[in-house]
């Protein structure tokens, strides 16, 4: 059967009587060289074990199953349960959980799915929970890489550099565990139902380590996230505000110790400076930070 034929989906669906669920983020793939590219990018080979999140018909999996040791993917939907079945008979490399991949302990799936394997993510992500999906698979540590297709607006928010308006603090978190890559964009007429959005495909390389030395991980993220709350503050403004006891006028005494101008704003600074702040600020030890 071919996975991305719209005229077989739509009969395989009717067939076992399926709804789209939009809230489900339930757009599948209708172009063939979509999910081969991005099963391509992923580095997959039989060393790999992929984690796929939201097979939905299969069409990725399929592809994955092909170059991958292993792959495991979870589906939220239990209606596709007998789709999958019979679309991925034959992929006996395949496993499929059904289940809420949020609620998953990953660290212990992927020991459990993949021993001796290299873990990966490739996934056609559920668009309305790309940014929590991403966040537990960037914190669970345990992928080498995360190859994903999600929004285009958000794919460039995690490659933003600063100064730039898409830059805020999902980048900074993402760009602090990872290498970054935004690979290639895909239009809405790929996908039934149509999406109203492009999307993008995009790698995330995990850091052997974090691009910057801080003092205090935790509080770097604070920081970050205070200084963004209130983008169009300055940063000694967004910090007194965001952060308990600190004053604005100890929040400037520390951007100037930093060599920062006093009216500087979070939006400009890389991650260096965001690290450097951070060391400030945790030197003053104030009471709740
Ligand atoms: N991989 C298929 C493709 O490319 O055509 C489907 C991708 S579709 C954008 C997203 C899939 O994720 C759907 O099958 C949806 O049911 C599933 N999904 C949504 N939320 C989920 C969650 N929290 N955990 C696991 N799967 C989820």
């Amino acid at each position: 059967m071919n996975l991305t034929d719209s005229n077989e989906i739509r009969a395989l669906l009717t067939r076992h009587g399926f709804r789209f669920s939009k809230s489900l983020g339930q757009n599948f793939l209708t172009a063939a060289w979509v999910p081969e590219r991005i099963a391509d990018e992923a580095g997959l080979d039989g060393s790999v074990g992929a984690l796929e999140v939201g097979p939905g018909i299969g069409c990725l999996t399929e592809q994955l199953s092909r170059r991958a040791a292993k792959v495991l993917s979870v589906e939220l939907d239990r209606s596709l349960r007998p789709v999958l079945a019979e679309t991925l008979t034959g992929c006996e490399n395949v496993e499929v959980l059904f289940g809420d991949v949020l609620k998953q302990d990953l660290p212990a799936l992927v020991r459990e799915s993949f021993p001796g394997l290299t873990p990966v993510v490739c996934a056609n992500l559920p668009y309305n929970v790309t940014t929590p999906v991403l966040t537990a698979l960037i914190e669970a540590g345990c992928f080498a890489r995360i190859t994903v297709m999600i929004q285009r607006e958000v794919a460039r928010r995690i490659c933003a550099s600063p100064g730039t308006p898409d830059y805020g603090a999902f980048g900074l978190f993402v760009q602090y565990h990872c290498e970054t890559e935004l690979l290639f964009d895909v239009p809405p007429s790929c996908f039934v139902p149509q999406p109203k959005v492009t999307s993008s495909v995009i790698r995330l390389t995990r850091r052997e380590k974090p691009p910057v030395a801080v003092s205090d991980e935790a509080l770097l993220f604070r920081v970050i996230r205070a200084a963004f709350n209130q983008r169009r503050k300055t940063l000694g403004n967004a910090l007194s505000a965001g952060l308990g006891e600190l004053t604005k006028e100890q929040a400037e005494k520390v951007l100037i110790s930093c060599g920062f101008d006093r009216k500087i704003r979070g939006e400009v600074l890389d991650l260096g400076g965001f690290a450097e702040i951070t060391d400030e600020i945790h030197s003053l030890g104030c009471a709740d930070l």
